[in-house]
């Protein structure tokens, strides 16, 4: 895949016009995420409701292109979700970006727009940027199975 398809439209337009940005200031859990390896920060907030369900999920950040779409699409996916089809997600995205997954139908129709960043697997050290954000969710739902209300994660060279 070409950087040119890889940097393609859909990744663009999250990048310029991120989705549910913002800070939420009644989150259940907050997670600020740092990604030293290419100076991508983002501070994630989550609000479950007494279903389990992402209720809400914004976030703040400045990074590169890759890790601030990823995190655009990512609120818009897990939007909603239960939390068990939130975690089958971050799952199937990190396989997909790592190279892991084959995708089929079913997986393409999952992931939707986020099959955009499949291109990501064939640039190693970008990884983490596609990453950050689905790292920070998982940290985020156990920090809430947990009972804590905030957590930070900073991603670390393989
Ligand atoms: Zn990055």
């Amino acid at each position: 895949m070409s950087l040119r398809s890889l940097y393609g439209n859909i990744i663009l337009d999250h990048y310029k016009n991120p989705r549910n940005m913002g800070e939420l200031p009644e989150a259940d859990v907050v997670v600020e995420a740092r990604n030293p390896l290419c100076g991508d920060e983002l501070t994630l907030y989550l609000k479950l409701d007494d279903n389990q369900r992402l209720a809400e999920v914004k976030f703040t950040g400045v990074g590169c292109a890759i890790s601030q779409a990823s995190a655009s699409m990512m609120t818009v996916a897990v939007q909603g979700l239960p939390k068990e089809e939130a975690e089958e997600l971050i799952q199937l995205f990190k396989q997909m970006v790592m190279g892991e997954a084959e995708l089929d139908a079913e997986a393409e129709a999952r992931l939707g727009d986020l099959v955009s960043l499949e291109g990501v697997s064939q640039l190693h050290n970008r990884v983490k940027c596609a990453t950050l954000a689905w790292n920070a969710l998982q940290e985020g739902l156990e920090e809430f199975a947990r009972g804590g209300s905030r957590a930070e994660l900073v991603e670390k060279a393989d």
